[in-house]
């Protein structure tokens, strides 16, 4: 089984673990279960040595009962039709925990962007937009960044959506850069919304976030601006991070900043002066009160479940935690603040850059910030009353929170013709 099919399964199993709960009608439940769109296009590009290569896009729109697609675009050797799919899904459900008025969608191209240089990624871009051009627009489906994705990026799909339709349309991709209209507060949304969520739940089990000890798995926009976040804003202490070439640890804790600085110079975390080697199963077991995934989905197993010494779990990547690791945790009785409440920041600050750029307004960074926080403080607390409701694990509760909210619209609109 590849991958993305194991991450598809973990999804499906997850929702038909809600529609359970909520007696869902097995019609509703069907329509939940496929995407309602799934295009593959293959990208043909020519290199900088004068080859031609194709690249498989994909972009897949899993439901829009709630509002337009929404969903980012993921830059990674191994994207696939299933990984897609699963991911979609899950902008389905996180755009619906938030509350904000989008469906969800996901796109990616399989391409191994740190072996391309800039002239080839924004070939890639353009092309691949331009090839699902008819199946995205401000009103149809909004794309956004993800994994090796950037503001650059969604710069180049803005101008060949733009091109291509001879209108100028910032409002068809969101996360661009602000001199096009980017929203202030979008660089490091996704960090801060799960900040928002770490402080609530903290707040709940009465304990201070100062001097909490934190552990990041990924040190890329979600994991380094989370550490950053935390530990400036909160005086949380960073004692160990990862990226794919490995893990360091710093008992005392590191300044976000400086470990950054090290890994620009040298290309990785690792080698951290004052720093101890980790592996990847070192550092995900590694004792502390918050352990942050940002990396990619399935990262926390069944085997590095039942070895996971952290007091909390919160998911700033999609889908890091497997289900059978899942149970484990639930077992071991350590929560997992799930993704598609704990990273909606990410796309909620996206819907705010959509409005800003529907009303050709701009919103300061204060209010982007209280926003934000309206937003994440609001699911927050939905979910935690869902899984108190249903006595769940916080995942299930967000899920039936969402499924339900998503179930309603959909009955609503009743099935055309
Ligand atoms: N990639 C982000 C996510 O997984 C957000 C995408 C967007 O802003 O559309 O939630």
């Amino acid at each position: 089984m590849s991958g993305g099919e194991a991450f598809l399964n973990n999804v499906l199993y997850m929702l038909k673990n809600a529609a359970d709960y909520l007696n869902l009608d097995s019609g509703i439940h069907d329509v939940l279960k496929k995407p309602k769109r799934v295009v593959v296009v293959s990208v043909p590009v020519k290199m900088d040595d004068g080859s031609l290569r194709v690249f498989t896009g994909i972009r897949v729109q899993h439901n829009n009962a709630r509002g337009p697609y929404k969903g980012g675009i993921r830059y990674y050797p191994s994207v696939d039709v299933e990984e897609v799919t699963a991911l979609a899904m899950l902008m389905t459900f996180k755009c619906a925990v938030t509350d904000l008025p989008y469906g969800g969608a996901k796109g990616g191209v399989a391409c191994d962007p740190k072996n391309l240089s800039k002239n080839e990624l924004e070939k890639i871009t353009r092309r691949y937009t331009a090839m699902i051009y008819e199946i995205i627009g401000p009103y149809l489906d909004i794309p956004g960044p993800d994994v090796y994705t950037d503001a650059q990026t969604m710069a180049w799909m803005v101008d060949t959506y733009s091109m291509m339709r001879g209108v100028f349309t910032p409002e068809v991709a969101t996360g661009k850069p602000i001199s096009l209209y980017g929203s202030l507060g979008r660089h490091d949304a996704t960090s801060r919304g799960a900040v928002y969520i770490i402080r609530e739940y903290f707040k709940t089990i009465n304990k201070p976030l100062k001097d909490a000890r934190v552990v990041i798995q990924g040190y890329g926009n979600v994991g380094y601006n989370a550490a950053k976040i935390l530990h400036e804003e909160y005086g949380a202490k960073i004692v160990a991070v990862s990226d794919s070439k490995g893990g360091i640890y710093v008992a005392d804790g590191a300044h976000p900043d400086k470990i950054l600085e090290h890994k620009q110079k040298t290309g990785s975390v690792i080698n951290f002066p004052g720093s101890k080697l980790l592996t990847n199963e070192e550092l995900l077991t590694t004792p502390c009160d918050i352990l942050i995934p940002a990396a990619l989905e399935n990262s926390i197993t069944k085997e590095i479940a039942e070895k996971v010494e952290a007091k909390l779990i919160v998911e700033g990547a999609n889908g890091p935690t497997t289900s059978e690791a899942d149970k484990i945790l639930f077992e071991r009785k350590i929560p997992v603040i799930p993704d598609i409440l704990s990273n909606a920041g990410g796309v909620t600050v996206s819907y705010l850059e959509w409005v800003q750029n529907l009303k050709r307004e701009t919103l300061t960074l204060e209010e982007v910030h209280a926003k934000l926080e309206a937003k994440m403080v609001k699911g927050f607390h939905d979910v935690m009353n869902t899984s108190k409701k249903y006595e769940t694990p916080l995942r299930l509760g967000a899920l039936i929170f969402a499924v339900d909210r998503v179930a309603e619209a959909i009955n609503y609109l009743g099935i055309w013709p």
